[in-house]
């Protein structure tokens, strides 16, 4: 059920269409799902393209599969999950599943990968330390905080000739193109896209997981999916004119 009480807070506008490519960068298979991809199946019906940069193959992920095992199905299923949303391009950086560290080597990483798709708009997971705000906000994890910072900066380290001189002589020239950085799941969102048309796609990519979301929960897969997207995109559809809404913090540069 969409939630349209009235609220305090300030209308969400469209996040804005004025770009062509996107690179979406996160940690671990399913943060995309989890987070956004009734999203991207509107980008990618409208013509965008959406490139998925994975920092780990979250081989860590699933308590009763050995990390060796973990980390190939989780691959095949972020490679099905993309599909379903119009995402043709999937990459792995192989850093190790949950203990991802901040620091120049992810920021050089994910810069080299802004530098080889050109991306007009990126977008990553909340890199903040909770979900949401107040007293009792559950913890972020520390891969989600160390991805998301990493991916702010690397934005900028991007356009920077001198940051990482290594990618201009592996050929990488600058790339300063990048015109906002989207965080999705954030406890402060200042835009929204319309959930609406991609929601049906959405749960189907998440479903995908279906390794990780049997491990996770007891409950029936479909059901469990449903009733979560369904919860996440009503959360903001009061400031969003009572439609269903995938909501970003967006960061101009
Ligand atoms: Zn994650």
């Amino acid at each position: 059920m969409i939630d349209t009480e009235a609220t305090d807070l300030p209308e969400l506008p469209e996040l804005p269409g004025d770009w062509q490519r996107a690179l979406a960068v996160v940690a671990h298979p399913d943060d995309l799902e989890y987070g956004c991809a009734a999203a991207v199946a509107s980008w990618t019906d409208a013509g965008k393209e959406v490139v998925y940069l994975l920092v780990s193959r979250g081989e860590a992920g699933i308590d009763t599969l050995a990390p060796e095992v973990c980390g190939p199905l989780r691959e095949r299923e972020q490679r099905a999950s993309a599909a379903v949303v119009g995402v043709d391009t999937v990459e792995f950086l192989d850093h190790r599943d949950g203990v991802i560290e901040y620091g120049t080597a992810l920021r050089r990483d994910i810069a080299a990968a802004i530098r080889r798709h050109r991306p007009d708009l990126v977008v990553t997971l909340n890199h903040r330390d909770t979900w949401g705000d107040g007293p009792g906000a559950p913890r972020n994890t520390p891969d989600h905080v160390a991805v998301g910072r990493a991916t702010l900066d690397a934005a900028s380290d991007a356009g920077n000739r001198w940051i990482f001189p290594e990618l201009t002589e592996r050929g990488l020239e600058p790339w300063d193109g990048v015109r906002h950085v989207a965080v999705a799941a954030s406890s402060t969102p200042t835009h929204a896209v319309d959930a609406g048309p991609g929601l049906e796609r959405a749960v189907e990519s998440l479903l995908c997981h279906r390794a990780y979301i049997e491990a996770l929960t007891e409950q029936e897969p479909e059901e469990y999916v449903r009733e979560f997207m369904t919860a996440a995109t009503s959360r903001d559809a009061a400031r969003f004119g009572g439609r269903p809404a995938v909501t970003f913090e967006l960061f101009p540069r």
